[in-house]
């Protein structure tokens, strides 16, 4: 806290691990003699730096780019950039250290990294959005590479940024590295699943804790908050799977569709037109907008925070147990306060932490450089069926760990002390670095 003061995301994201991996770290005392915890909390490097670009208007603009490059012990730095108005040092901490144990999770090979900027995409051209991308990247380049650090899209940063920001590296560098970047478009090196990934992989989640207990999606209602890549996707594959999804949301408030939420009418809203989520009622009359509101006052039994972090917070847990909630699987990262969560696990609601029960969106990543490495393009149903096997074996991983700790049935138990312990082992293997 005195090293890192006025970072209440990292705090919070550090102090949820911490407290968790006790166990873990009672039984390997050499976690603690190697000073394991004090040099993961460290990152390996930070990088900020200006971004300057002109508007539409002619005005000069200024943004900050972050980078923070957190581990690179069990493979090249891995995670996303996000462009939105909130981003700050915590905020990009936060996600990168979170991300070193969902990358372990996975069991593919990747480091942990985040970045991103405080730009705000919302109301500008696609003009100006290359201009920003261009900008960002004439810094960021050096400090990537296919084997050094691959990053990928988050919040505000979809296919379009995507395509800017590799263009600007390509022409910069004079390579087409296809594997420096994931989540490119499939016509360009991209994969195959790579936008459904972290929704389909969060519904493939929660399909195994489901199992656990004999159960399905099979008419189940599913409450999900936001309405971007990873809402959209989740809400599709629910609806696959038998599931009722009823409502989605974005800043402005959130939308209820009793008869299940339309997936092609949200793709078009969210994707092409990029209109609000109350244009929805528009379209689907008997669906109602309630501006300015959660969906966690609807009543279902899944839920599948999908928007951004501290989301779901205490009265709203409370709110969704009285409503039958039975499985919570984050979609986002860290949506759910440390009081929702102590609410949901007090009432025996099962609950997945975002680093395993969306670690398919970078599991999936990591399959898109294995294809680039090798000049392969693996088709739809093929990459899809080893997204949701390892979607299986994150889940056993944390499940087992859960048990082996002594906390059977604690996905965040679990999930931290199994990335941890792989984490660890490389580090102590690597010598003090
Ligand atoms: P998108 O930008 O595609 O969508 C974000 C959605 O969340 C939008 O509906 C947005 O609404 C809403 N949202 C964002 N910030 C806020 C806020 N402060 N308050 C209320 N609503 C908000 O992002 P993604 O779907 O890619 O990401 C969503 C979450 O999933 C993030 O936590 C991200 O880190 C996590 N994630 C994403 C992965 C991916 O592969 N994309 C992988 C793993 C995790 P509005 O447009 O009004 O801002």
């Amino acid at each position: 806290v005195a090293r890192n003061p006025h970072e209440p995301e990292f705090q919070q994201a550090v102090h949820e691990v911490l407290e968790s991996i006790a166990p873990v770290v009672e039984e390997h005392p050499q976690f603690a003699e190697n000073g394991i915890l004090e040099r993961l909390v460290e990152p390996e490097r930070q990088i900020m730096f200006r971004v300057p670009w002109i508007d539409d208007a002619g005005k000069l603009q200024v943004n900050r780019g972050y980078r923070i490059q957190f581990s690179s012990v069990l493979g090249p730095y891995k995670g996303g950039l996000r462009f939105h108005p909130s981003v700050n040092l915590s905020i990009i901490k936060f996600l990168g250290f979170e991300q070193i144990f969902k990358n372990a999770l996975t069991g593919q090979g990747i480091g942990g990294a985040k970045g991103g900027s405080d730009f705000d995409p919302h109301g500008r051209s696609d003009a100006e959005i290359m201009r920003f991308c261009q900008s960002f990247m004439s810094e960021l380049w050096r400090h990537l590479g296919e084997h050094t650090d691959v990053p990928a899209g988050d919040i505000g940063v979809g296919s379009r940024e995507i395509g800017y920001l590799f263009g600007t590296y390509r022409k910069i560098t004079n390579r087409h590295e296809s594997g420096m970047f994931t989540g490119k478009g499939v016509q360009w090196g991209g994969a195959e699943v790579r936008t459904e990934a972290t929704g389909y992989g969060t519904v493939f989640f929660a399909q195994e804790m489901l199992a656990v207990h004999g159960e399905a999606f099979e008419g189940k209602r599913v409450i999900v908050s936001g309405s971007g890549n990873v809402a959209i996707y989740a809400i599709d594959k629910a609806r696959q799977l038998g599931g009722l999804p009823v409502t989605a949301s974005d800043s402005s408030g959130y939308i209820l569709d009793e008869d299940g939420v339309d997936v092609a009418l949200l793709r078009q809203l969210k994707e092409v037109e990029r209109a609000r989520i109350s244009e929805y009622v528009v379209h689907r009359p008997r669906a109602k907008f309630f501006e300015g509101a959660q969906p966690w006052e609807v009543p279902g039994e899944i839920i599948l925070p999908s928007a951004t972090q501290n989301e779901l917070e205490e009265p709203a847990a409370h709110a969704l147990i009285a409503g039958g909630a039975r499985v919570v699987a984050e979609g986002a990262n860290m949506p759910t306060t440390p009081g929702a969560v102590a609410a949901f696990q007090h009432a025996g609601v099962l609950f997945a932490p975002g680093k395993a029960a969306n670690a398919g969106g970078v599991a999936t990543s990591a399959l898109e450089m294995s294809q680039n490495a090798a000049r392969q393009r693996w088709n739809f149903s093929d990459s899809e069926s080893k997204l949701q096997a390892i979607m299986k074996d994150v889940h056993d991983a944390a499940f087992d760990a859960a048990a082996r700790y002594g906390r059977p049935g604690d996905y965040v138990v679990g999930a931290n002390s199994a990335g941890f312990e792989r984490v660890a082992h490389a580090m102590i293997a690597q010598g003090v670095i």
